[in-house]
């Protein structure tokens, strides 16, 4: 067994590049870098345990952050990694990235692949035992992502009084490529899920596409209700890259700051049981993988109905977050994982036998300096 006392909280923060839009908007690049654990803002120095540059590879970005965590977990401690940041900040790039490019694939593919390297290289005598579960919680209501019937499901405590999120599908998984198609099953599903919630918006601009995701088959497009000129499904799957739009069956898209993605946590578990059939030793370990909705403020003007109450919800949970972090960090006595949802589900993972690493992503943009800030500070907050 890995050693309960043991426990360790880190703090890194990743920028991303200047995207091209900002480029031609000739935006200040603000950050100054400082060794390799240190960022100033304005003279204003912010230190964590790593610190990375925007030139940051994924596989680099992987080796020194994740690498250690799923050694962990494979040796039977439980593990969380979030990705924390205003949206379009590169929270899913470094936990996703794109998921079948073996160059630009973010952490939780990578962490599957060495999960089963390690599992392929163990002799006949271990036998291993793999779920994975997939679920996102909305204005506070948990929605399985493996199950769009299951909308919300509730916390419960086994009788080790460990919490866990009762009914949601735990998929068992023989191979990377298994989990992998779970992975894009989930991600499909939350586009699914959540048209109804958008069709009571009145957005901007409505681009609508119709046709199957799971068959890259389109057959209609329209915009503001007008149809246009049917692209081929390669250039509109790269506009919609590239524009970070989302791709469904039919699919309600306003603008990237109210895309639903980013008013969401989506949490993915990997749990993984190990016997030795010689020696009966046994080992289980898990490990969540937490894309945090966009902590950025909503602004007072505008912001009503639907709108406001995921900011609410998103600032009460991400606080919450913040709250249990910071004591576990200072070694407080009381920490109160009793708080939201999230830190309820995931607190045996967060205390005691776990390793948490938090990713604070940040935008190095001169036009996002406040929310760079902010996203920093919340950082510092949990060193
Ligand atoms: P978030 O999930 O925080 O809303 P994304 O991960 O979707 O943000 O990132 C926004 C855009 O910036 C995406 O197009 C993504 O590919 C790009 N991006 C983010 N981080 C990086 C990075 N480190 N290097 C290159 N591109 C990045
Ligand atoms: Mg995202």
């Amino acid at each position: 067994m890995a050693d309960p006392g043991e426990c360790s909280i880190k703090v890194v923060c990743r920028f991303r590049p200047l995207n091209s839009a900002e480029v031609a908007r000739g935006d200040k690049y603000i950050p100054k870098f400082i060794g390799d654990d240190c960022v100033q803002i304005a003279g204003k120095p912010y230190h964590f345990d790593r610190v990375f540059q925007s030139n940051t590879t994924q596989v680099q970005f992987y080796n020194a952050v994740a690498l250690k965590i799923v050694k962990d977990v494979l040796e039977g401690y439980n593990g969380t990694i979030f990705a924390y940041g205003q949206t379009s900040s590169g929270k899913t790039h470094t936990m996703e990235g794109k998921l079948h490019d073996p160059e630009m694939m973010g952490i939780i593919p990578r962490i599957v692949e060495d999960i089963f390297n390690y599992i392929y290289s163990m002799d006949e005598n271990s036998e291993f035992h793999i779920k994975v579960s997939y679920f996102e919680i909305y204005l506070d209501k948990i929605r399985d992502l493996l199950d769009v019937t299951k909308k919300n499901l509730s916390v419960h405590e086994d009788k080790n009084r460990v919490p866990f999120v009762k009914g949601c599908t735990e998929r068992f998984v023989c191979s990377p490529e298994e989990v992998m198609d779970a992975i894009d099953e989930g991600k499909s599903n939350r586009h699914v899920a959540v048209t109804s919630e958008f069709a009571h918006r009145v957005p901007s601009e409505l681009l609508v596409l119709m046709g199957s995701a799971s068959e890259n088959l389109l057959t209609a497009i329209t915009l503001n209700a007008k149809p246009l000129p049917l692209l081929d499904t390669p250039t509109v799957k790269f506009f919609l890259d590239d524009a970070q739009l989302t791709f469904v069956s039919i699919c309600l898209c306003t603008s990237d700051m109210n895309e639903h993605s980013s008013r969401s946590h989506s949490i993915f578990l990997i749990n993984i049981k190990q016997e030795n059939t010689q020696t009966e030793q046994k080992l289980t370990g898990k490990l969540y993988l937490v894309d945090l909705a966009g902590s950025e403020k909503v602004g007072k003007t505008g912001a009503e109905g639907t709108v406001l109450d995921e900011a609410k919800m998103i600032n009460k949970s991400l606080s919450s977050l913040g709250n249990v972090i910071s004591a576990l960090a200072e070694g407080s006595s009381y920490v109160p994982y009793r708080d939201s949802k999230m830190t309820r589900i995931l607190q045996d993972s967060l205390g005691g036998n776990c390793r948490t690493t938090m990713v604070i992503c940040c935008s190095p943009s001169a036009f996002n300096d406040a929310e760079t800030r902010s996203t920093l500070l919340f950082g510092q907050r949990a060193k």
